[in-house]
């Protein structure tokens, strides 16, 4: 029964809010607006109680909200319909604007619970869109109403206030639908629900400024937003609507690009608007917003410019890298050997290529295992890394087959390096190694290491446990 409640109660609001075009107005349609408008509050009360969300505040203020939003409703009909006044500002517009104080708090500990870090992009996003409406409110409703001269200064100043608390609680909106965290049922009724309230306020302030009145439709889109928020709550979905997206959200999709890019044109669009409509000009309002909106594009760039950077650098670190064992890899090793070949050259210095290969590695790894084949391989690589320095290159050129490159090492010196070697590596292991001197200039990369190889092979042959270097004319000898 509770799963279904949410839909009984989005299905009776949708008929009722469908029923209300044909009730007459008067007191008896004001009291069913305010009806509904309570058992929005009611049900979001009851949802809290029924589904136990971890994060309850941001629920009892909303319901709260909601629920001041119906008590300005109520005492607006009584001053209507009763008192036939229709006093402005008054005690209805003070709970209006509490109901939008609650509804920001309760927007804003929503998004609280959902983003799982600090979420920068997000929050520079929905100031941009913030910033583009603002402008677009300034313009249409907010400066009409600073320049009604007929109105006093305390008319103006709560008239001024609605649609400044639309464009910040827009601002939570936009935030709270581009929030990580889960998509779910509850937090598109939920988003709806905003969104229906936000477009009855701006038409409703449009209508006001621009043209007579009529309550009819808007009082629909306020009802609707009514309905869709307290069937958001009795939604089972409720209960994680506050909580953090499990999966680290795609930072950036096109269609987010997209949005963005429509609100930095805001300003230019205004401003061309109103020159080819003959407007009077809000030239500092545009000039403002296109500063604010630049800066926060530019934030926003070096945001991602960062991030972009930081992965670049990560991959190169994995392509580079060997991940068992954290040495250069093979790839690292054959484009360092093309860069110290040109130093070498460069400085005259000898360079030399050490091939070693572990000795019957697979007799250890089906003796030991596996496992213990790669410890071995991680101690080794660590401890020759240490014995070698940092003047000497040592990389895992393949499975149990490493790489040293020596620059400014002669053969011989290469070789008793190597040899030495033979002491540090653990658990009693041995190698065979082959060392060959580059014959600069004629001789290739690939040239250098086969023949480096091949003394490798040699040592292989001639019993293992041992160096065999190699001259320019290919003679290997035993070391
Ligand atoms: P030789 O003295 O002729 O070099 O004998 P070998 O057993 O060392 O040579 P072989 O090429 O027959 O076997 C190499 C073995 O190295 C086979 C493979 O299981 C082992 N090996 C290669 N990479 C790894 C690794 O990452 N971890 C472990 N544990 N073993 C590896
Ligand atoms: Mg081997
Ligand atoms: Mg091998």
């Amino acid at each position: 029964m509770i799963p279904f409640l949410w839909r009984a109660y989005l299905g009776l609001g949708a008929l009722i809010v469908g029923a209300y075009v044909f009730v007459p107005a008067g007191l008896g349609r004001d009291a069913l607006y305010v009806a509904v408008g309570l058992s929005s509050a009611a049900a979001i009360t009851l949802a809290v109680s029924l589904h136990r969300p971890l994060r309850r505040a941001p629920w009892w203020f909303m319901a709260g909200g909601i629920f001041a939003w119906s008590g300005g409703d109520a005492l607006y009909s009584w001053f209507d319909h009763v008192r036939h006044t229709d006093p402005f500002p008054s005690a209805a517009d003070a709970l209006y604007l509490g109901a939008y104080v609650l509804f920001g708090a309760g927007f804003v500990l929503l998004v609280r619970g959902r983003r799982s870090g600090r979420d920068r992009e997000g929050l520079i996003d929905s100031s941009i869109f913030t910033v583009a409406l603002g402008l677009l409110s300034w313009v249409f409703l907010m400066r009409p109403t600073v320049a009604d001269t007929a109105a006093s200064g305390w008319e103006r100043s709560i008239g001024l206030a609605y649609p400044l608390a639309d464009v910040l609680l827009l601002g939570l909106l936009v935030r709270l639908v581009t929030s990580p965290g889960a998509r779910t049922t509850s937090f598109r009724l939920l988003a709806a629900a905003g969104a229906a309230l936000l477009a009855a306020d701006s038409i409703f302030c449009v209508l006001n400024l621009y043209s007579s009145y009529d309550g009819g439709l808007v009082d629909l889109l306020w009802l609707a937003s009514y309905v869709l928020w307290g069937a958001a709550a009795l939604h089972p979905s409720m209960r994680t609507l506050s909580e953090p997206a499990p999966e680290p959200r795609v930072s950036f999709t096109r269609r987010r690009l997209l949005a963005l890019t429509m609100a930095s044109l805001t300003s230019p669009g205004t401003l061309a608007v109103q020159l080819l409509l003959g407007m009077v000009l809000d030239a500092w309002a545009v000039v403002l917003s296109s500063v604010v909106l630049f800066l926060l594009v530019i934030a926003r760039m070096s945001g991602l410019l960062s991030h972009v950077q930081e992965q670049a650098g990560l991959l190169a670190d994995l392509a580079r890298t060997d991940s068992l064992t954290g040495l250069p890899n093979r790839r690292t090793a054959d484009a360092e050997l093309d860069r110290l070949r040109e130093r070498a050259d460069a400085l005259a210095l000898p360079l030399t290529v050490a091939m070693i290969d572990l000795d019957r590695f697979k007799l250890f790894n089906d003796t030991f295992g596996h496992q213990a084949g790669d410890r071995l391989l991680t101690e080794t690589s660590n401890v020759w890394r240490s014995t070698l320095g940092r003047d000497l290159f040592l990389a895992r050129y393949g499975g149990e087959e490493f790489v040293v490159l020596a620059l400014g090492h002669t053969l011989e010196e290469t070789a008793t390096l190597i040899n030495g070697l033979r002491q540090v590596t653990p658990a009693g292991q041995t190698f065979s190694a082959g060392v060959a001197q580059w014959d600069r200039p004629r001789e290739g990369s690939g040239a250098l290491l086969n023949r480096a190889d091949l003394a490798l092979y040699s040592a292989k042959r001639h019993g293992r446990d041992r160096v065999v270097t190699v001259d320019s004319t290919s003679t290997a000898a035993s070391c």
